[in-house]
């Protein structure tokens, strides 16, 4: 139990540490360069090592992390780990300062992904990501990280005396509800470049040299374990953090194995994958390639090491709701704290078949950790994934799993702490095959 906690610890400790997708690929690629990873980059020529331990980036949002197989990698391919950097939020806008009468001043946002709205008002909020700053490179502008560190701003509901219908449900708009206040305005505050000036003062660049900047709200609190029993681990960002984190503690095993293992978190798998850093761009599909190539093979070479590879699709799966189990199949209810969940939909939304279920099958029986499924209400449309994007890249055998989570896209959301440890000790028994 006691390993089962300090592991559910250290998760929330990272996610705590990674307030956008900027931080998430920051602190990976720290723990990888502190276990002896070489930092390679998509710009530069790459000069591979057998045996060796890599690892690139894409967008600052993404991440591809590779151990080169002692085998040969046209008949022993990949064992890929996939999982997501990024979640539901808000994004700040450009110009963002909005000026409420003279009295308060509040930021323009937008939303990205599909968080749960009413779970993100009345909570400290701060805001995190990158900013770009002109350089004397037109084409290379300087980017910085920026984590606030605080609670800067909140989005206040309306009380019950002005809305007494609340308890029956509203809809929230993003534009008008879901804008974070920061401060009550005073004479010599200069509302038009709030933001600016304290960006200014995190990173020490001039207000005018600061251009643009991908920052998002994040929840400021830092998440718990709780329960009768310690057994759950309460916090935002488990999709798809928890699931980042589990790839990165296998992977950092360094086992070594024939096939070359990989681990690539994605970023943008919340709205839909298509950006260069996506699922659905080509950026793994090209590592990949290069990383035969580079071996002496030719394009023949380099799709047997595709179709010898294996992929787990890994992101957060639905545990039995306590209040609505109405809302699951009839058979198939994933319970926290009893395994991995393999996700199957016949439809395809997960990749997921019986081959590629049976794998994952007989890895969990082969490292003694239960394992469950789940299968969406016939009646219930469910959420897509990486897997099956990719696969719009990638034609390789590929395995959708999760762990079970209550609240999927509220700020703060409920895994289990025993099954933290269990997936990613399937996962670390994948990376010895
Ligand atoms: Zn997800």
């Amino acid at each position: 139990m006691k390993k089962y906690k300090a592991h559910a610890q250290d998760l929330i400790d990272f996610i705590y540490e990674s307030p956008s997708p900027y931080h998430v690929v920051e602190n990976a690629k720290q723990k990888l360069l502190n276990a002896g990873f070489k930092a390679l980059k998509l710009t530069e020529k790459w000069d591979l090592k057998p045996k060796e331990n890599y690892f690139v980036t894409q967008n600052g949002t993404s991440l591809f992390a590779f151990t080169m197989g002692s085998g040969n990698v046209e008949e022993n391919g990949f064992k890929i780990i996939a999982a997501h950097s990024d979640s539901p939020t808000f994004k700040i806008k450009p110009s963002p300062e909005i000026n409420v009468a003279d009295r308060y001043l509040k930021f323009n946002t937008e939303t990205y992904g599909g968080p749960i709205l009413n779970t993100w008002l009345d909570r400290p909020l701060s805001i995190a990501g990158r900013v770009s700053v002109a350089s004397k490179n037109v084409l290379q502008p300087n980017n910085h990280l920026v984590n606030f560190t605080k609670p800067l701003v909140v989005i206040p509901n309306l009380p019950i005396h002005f809305n007494r219908k609340v308890n029956e449900g509203i809809a929230l708009n993003k534009q008008v509800d879901m804008l974070p206040v920061t401060t009550v305005i005073s004479e010599k505050l200069n509302t038009e470049n709030v933001l600016a000036e304290l960006i200014s003062k995190e990173i020490n660049v001039k207000v005018e040299d600061i251009l643009e900047v991908d920052l998002n709200l994040y929840h400021h609190t830092k998440g718990s374990i709780i329960g009768l029993n310690n057994e759950f681990i309460n916090s935002g960002k488990l999709d798809d953090l928890a699931m980042v984190h589990a790839g990165l503690t296998a992977f950092l095993n360094k086992s070594k194995s024939k096939a070359t293992n990989v681990l690539a978190i994605f970023d943008n798998e919340e709205v839909g994958s298509r950006s260069k850093q996506g699922a659905g761009s080509p950026v793994l599909k090209d590592i990949l390639k290069r990383i035969v190539a580079i071996q002496n093979k030719n394009e023949e070479d380099v799709q047997r090491a595709y179709y010898n590879s294996f992929m787990i699709s890994a992101d957060m799966a639905h545990a039995l709701h306590p209040n609505h189990t109405d809302k699951h199949d009839p058979v198939n209810k994933p319970i926290i704290n009893s395994g991995p969940v393999i996700k199957i939909e016949g439809n395809q939304k997960y990749t997921t078949d019986s081959d590629s279920s049976a794998v994952f099958e007989m890895l969990c029986k082969k490292a003694k950790i239960p394992y469950q499924k789940f299968v969406n209400r016939s009646d219930m449309l469910g959420g897509g994934t990486l897997g099956n994007v990719s696969a719009g890249q990638l034609a390789i055998r590929s395995v959708d799993v999760g762990n079970p989570m209550w609240a999927m896209h509220s700020v703060c959301e409920t895994s289990g702490v025993k099954d933290h440890t269990l997936i990613s000790e399937a996962f670390s028994e994948f990376y010895k095959l």
